[in-house]
């Protein structure tokens, strides 16, 4: 098995988006911020197979077993581990919180069987956090208690910055009660992860790290993506000297190899890295290449009856992934991936 030195040749400059073009404001603010947000209402009105076509390459499917379907033959044909989420964010009554508890009760008794590469990553705000918090716990808990209970690992999303005191809060209590098999998310677009980390530090998080898919306020948080990307290895070096384990959730590839040259010189081992990737983003070449230096490659695979309504949203907070998807949608027929 080649070592982590043996990667590829890489570009250390990132390629430029419109958005981090020098000159350029790195908010989509103005005329871009209203072309989006016309775009976005336009695709509102489309019918919703034509979005279902670009949703395709990133949603399992609306049910369960074709979730399960997925990650059995992810692992099967290329070795690829998973974490599935239901789709569920954002829902207004305790009956949707109760809902979204059952369906992830199903899923974890379903993935115990493939508990060696595949588990579930929860929202809190599926499970009522901004509805009844306390309750939220309770829900938590006991998904984990059933997850523990058949050797399984769960991992807590993180959402928007008005959420993170609670859903570290959450964690917290989580392992005060001995829960050790949960795991966090932290985002390094925010100005306060450098202190969470610290503050984490004696529980020995298993974290995943990525930029955070959240548009954020200057007051607290990066704009520029490039930065956010420096500063997601600046974060990796720091849990690493922790002696953490990290799932490192990014599709920018120069950041991919210079996490690999970090594992090196920390004398880090392969096996003990994790790259996280979301289904559908065409990174296959870059998957198998860490596959074979003994990397876990893990994909993130959503499913749910809510495929449309969170397509509808990420687009809609994200500016860059209109692009991103048109991108991919386009070029899809020219690829082999
Ligand atoms: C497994 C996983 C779990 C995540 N969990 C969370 C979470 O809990 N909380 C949170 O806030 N964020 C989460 N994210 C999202 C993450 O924070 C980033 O928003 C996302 O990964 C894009 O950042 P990037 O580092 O890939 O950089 P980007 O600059 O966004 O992407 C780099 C390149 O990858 C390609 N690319 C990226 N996304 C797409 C796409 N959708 N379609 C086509 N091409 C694409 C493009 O070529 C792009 O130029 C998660 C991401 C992953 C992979």
């Amino acid at each position: 098995m080649p070592s982590t030195q043996e990667s590829p040749p890489h570009p250390r400059r990132p390629r430029q988006s419109w958005s981090e073009t020098p000159g350029l404001s790195p908010r989509p603010d103005g005329w871009r911020m209203r072309l989006h947000r016309s775009l976005v209402a336009a695709m509102k009105r489309m019918p919703r197979p034509v979005i279902r076509l670009a949703a395709d390459a990133y949603i399992a499917g609306e049910t369960r077993a074709e979730a399960l379907a997925l990650t059995d033959r992810l692992w099967k044909e290329h070795g690829l581990s998973s974490t599935c989420d239901v789709l569920g964010e954002a829902i207004d009554s305790e009956e949707q919180a109760q809902e979204y508890y059952e369906e992830f009760e199903a899923m974890i008794e379903e993935l115990t069987e493939r508990r060696h590469y595949a588990n579930a990553s929860i929202k809190l705000s599926g499970l009522g956090q901004l509805l009844d918090e306390e309750r939220c716990f309770e829900r938590t808990r006991a998904l984990l208690e059933i997850a523990r209970d058949r050797g399984q690992f769960l991992r807590i999303d993180m959402e928007d910055h008005t959420t993170t005191d609670s859903t570290l809060g959450i964690y917290r209590r989580l392992r005060e009660v001995g829960l050790d098999n949960c795991g966090v998310v932290l985002q390094s677009r925010l100005f306060r992860t450098e202190k969470d980390i610290e503050d984490l530090a004696p529980w020995k998080p298993n974290v995943r790290l990525c930029i955070g898919i959240y548009r954020e306020p200057p007051s607290v948080a990066l704009q520029d993506k490039t930065e956010m990307k420096h500063h997601l290895l600046t974060l990796l070096e720091k849990l690493w000297t922790h002696g953490q384990h990290v799932g490192l959730a990014t599709h920018e590839e120069w950041v991919i190899h210079e996490a690999v040259e970090l594992a090196a010189r920390l004398h880090k081992p392969p096996e003990e890295m994790e790259v996280q990737m979301l289904l559908g983003v065409p990174r296959s070449k870059i998957q198998r290449e860490l596959l074979d230096m003994g990397v876990r490659v893990r994909l993130y695979v959503p499913y749910g009856h809510q495929w449309h309504a969170y397509s509808m949203r990420r687009l809609e907070n994200n500016p860059d992934m209109l692009r991103m998807v048109a991108a991919n949608v386009l070029t899809k027929p020219f690829r082999r991936d």
